[in-house]
């Protein structure tokens, strides 16, 4: 079964390095990028990046402490429905929106996905259901809140046109993305990692949830390199500029 990949880039965001990874030095603007998969039988969105009204309105929609710590970037037409409408692709047509954990930069375009069933790991779901741990870890339940249909991802991986892969560290739960192509095996990392040095040099964010459980995360995703996987950092801007972006597919 051959399964297309498409990447398309849905803003930045600007922030302090070393917020994001251990060494960095003064500012780095990052892309927010969201993947569309399609399956012979159905398609899926790996993340779906900002909520339309960071547009206009970061510090309503993010509130003063993040639109703080980070500026964002992000036009009209830059959303995810706008990005899957340039490639001729139904927003309402998407069957699964598969979120890799809950920050605000992931999640928020899942309101422009209508008819899709949401697929998140069941103890993000629970840290984001819980108002004291969802305000700790930056999360904003209005993001994912709304969602229609939510399948914890125990009960469908039998089914999911992808396979997942649990690494943990960044939030309480949090899941990257393998994925077979013709070419071979491609990992979507998230923010598992965020930098190709976050993986090569063990160069960790700041603020994270479980230091150990990142540092097995990346042992996990370095093996898979090894075997022969290329890896999707989640946030790297060198890396992103050699990544295709749709409608020309990831190959
Ligand atoms: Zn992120």
């Amino acid at each position: 079964m051959t399964v297309k990949l498409f990447a398309f880039t849905c803003g930045t965001v600007t922030g302090e390095f070393a917020r994001l990874m251990e060494g960095g030095e003064g500012d780095i603007t990052v892309p927010i990028p969201v993947f569309l998969i399609e399956h012979p039988k159905g398609r899926a969105l790996f993340d779906t990046g900002l909520h339309p009204d960071c547009q206009h309105d970061p510090v309503g929609r993010l509130g003063p402490r993040l639109a703080e710590l980070f500026r964002i970037g992000f036009r009209p037409g830059e959303e995810v429905s706008a990005r899957l409408e340039a490639i001729d692709r139904d927003p309402g047509k998407i069957d699964l929106v598969i979120n890799s954990h809950f920050h605000f930069d992931h999640v928020g375009g899942n309101a422009l996905i209508p008819n899709a069933t949401m697929l998140v790991q069941r103890r993000e779901w629970d840290a984001g259901m819980d108002p004291d741990t969802a305000a700790r870890r930056g999360f904003n339940p209005r993001d994912f809140g709304l969602a229609i249909n939510c399948a914890w991802s125990m009960a469908i991986t039998t089914c999911s046109p992808t396979a997942r892969l649990p690494t943990h560290g960044h939030t309480p739960r949090r899941r990257s993305l393998r994925l077979r192509l013709d070419s071979g095996e491609v990992v979507l990392a998230a923010d598992a990692c965020y930098f190709c040095q976050t993986l090569r040099e063990r160069r960790l964010p700041r603020n994270m949830h479980d230091r150990e459980a990142m540092l097995a995360s990346l042992d996990r995703l370095e093996a898979l390199e090894r075997g022969g996987a290329r890896i999707f950092f989640g946030h790297d801007p060198e890396f992103w500029q050699t990544v295709p972006q749709a409608p020309v597919p990831i190959a």
